[in-house]
């Protein structure tokens, strides 16, 4: 079976076609600056074992039905494509950000859940339409083949409502369903599943602390293979210190710049959102310029480091006291996949609690699962990489059978 994975943004669709009896990755293509002057697609094909072939396309790409018409073009091309007809499309699972209260897990979509999805827009303003732009496309491409929407929201579905509940007026949740809700969950469920087959442990017996640290950045408490509490919220901006995003703040903040700097609502929303985090602090979003500013005696980078990772400990130290018995911590994503200083500083310290890694071998790069905790270490520590697309066409494939 073959499936069409699509995450679609707001001026991009990200796309990935998938061999499922096989897991491999057919195509892997992306759609950027949809609605400008000039779009971009570029469709890498895999058409068998070593050979790659890549299309670039620089033209005005008016909107997402344009934008997935022609990478669709591509996939079932004669020469740069990798099937010879569009039914060899066997499914289409859809990445869509917030679920909210409605779904706990993948479901078929239906007109009844588009609705349930565009009820949602109100907690992810920016990311449900989009998302639902492209199922929209998708639909209409692909007459009668199933669509199945995976949520970032629904792993999280299981955190109880101590966890869950901020400590805000109650008719605030009663009424307009604020509480925290949690993001990442495909990837968090993933690596989660993954550390399970390698510690060979059934999930439902695994308590992990995953940490997905990439542009955004999310922890989770997994307790018995179930997420129990996790540090994005009602919107994906709580928690950890993220590539522009501040992570927790004092909400009193907002009134402080409304009354001192007579910033409105909206400016305070971008600043939080966009100018803050790792930019906000040095000027740089990407671990790897921060690392080489550090390099050079930049101590705004070096600032930005210790903030992150301090915070990284922190929830790690909060969330081993939520789990009680620690099995497994797990890195992920761009920064925890690749930087073993920001590894070994979110660690740091915590070997009273059992948590001791190797320098040796957290200093290693690869593209496999690595355990980088010292065999003394009462709790494992792994580095799995993610691999979201390859979760949502398992979740979708799951589904349909
Ligand atoms: P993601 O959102 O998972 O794609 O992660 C993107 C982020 O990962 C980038 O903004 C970088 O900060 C970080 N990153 C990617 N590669 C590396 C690397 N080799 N070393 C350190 N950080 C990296």
């Amino acid at each position: 079976m073959k499936v069409l994975v699509i995450n679609s943004g707001s001026s991009s669709i990200k796309y990935q076609l998938l061999d499922m009896d096989t897991d491999t990755v057919l195509v892997n293509g992306l759609v950027e600056r949809i609605g400008d002057e000039k779009g971009d697609l570029t469709n890498k094909a895999f058409p068998g074992t070593d050979k790659q072939v890549v299309t670039k396309m620089v033209q005005p790409i008016p909107d997402h039905n344009t934008g997935m018409r022609l990478a669709i073009e591509l996939i079932a091309h004669p020469e740069k494509g990798v099937i010879s007809d569009m039914s060899e499309i066997g499914a289409v699972g859809h990445r869509v950000v917030h679920g909210g209260e409605d779904f706990h897990q993948p479901t078929i979509i239906t007109d009844e859940v588009i609705a349930a999805i565009e009820a949602n827009v109100p907690l992810a303003p920016l990311h449900n339409p989009a998302n639902l732009d492209g199922i929209r496309v998708a639909m209409e491409l692909f007459p009668g083949v199933p669509q199945v929407a995976v949520f970032d929201t629904a792993f999280h579905q299981t955190i109880p409502a101590h966890a869950y509940m901020y400590a805000l007026p109650y008719e605030l949740y009663e009424k307009d369903r604020v509480r925290r809700y949690g993001f990442h969950g495909t990837s968090h469920k993933f690596v989660a599943g993954e550390c399970a087959r390698i510690l060979d442990k059934n999930l439902g017996d695994l308590n992990c602390i995953t940490v997905h640290l990439g542009n955004g950045c999310s922890m989770t408490a997994v307790e018995n293979g179930k997420s129990v509490d996790t540090s994005l919220g009602m919107t994906p901006l709580e928690g950890l210190v993220m590539g522009t995003r501040s992570g927790d703040v004092d909400p009193a903040i907002h009134t402080f710049l409304s009354r001192n700097k007579g910033m409105d609502i909206e400016a305070i929303d971008t600043m939080l959102n966009k100018e803050s985090g790792l930019k906000g602090l040095c000027g740089m979003n990407d671990m790897r310029d921060i690392h080489d500013a550090i390099e050079k005696g930049n101590e705004l980078a070096k600032l930005a480091l210790d903030v992150q990772t301090y915070r990284n400990r922190k929830y790690i130290g909060a969330y081993m006291a939520v789990l009680g018995r620690v099995d497994a911590i797990v890195f992920t994503a761009g920064i925890g996949e690749n930087d073993d200083i920001v590894r070994r500083e979110s660690v740091k310290g915590l070997e009273c609690f059992g948590v001791k890694i190797d320098a040796e071998v957290n200093a290693q790069r690869a593209k496999e699962p690595l355990k980088i905790s010292t065999d003394d270490s009462s709790v494992a520590v792994w580095v799995i990489p993610t691999n979201e697309e390859l979760a949502i066409a398992r979740e979708t494939k799951n589904i349909l059978q």
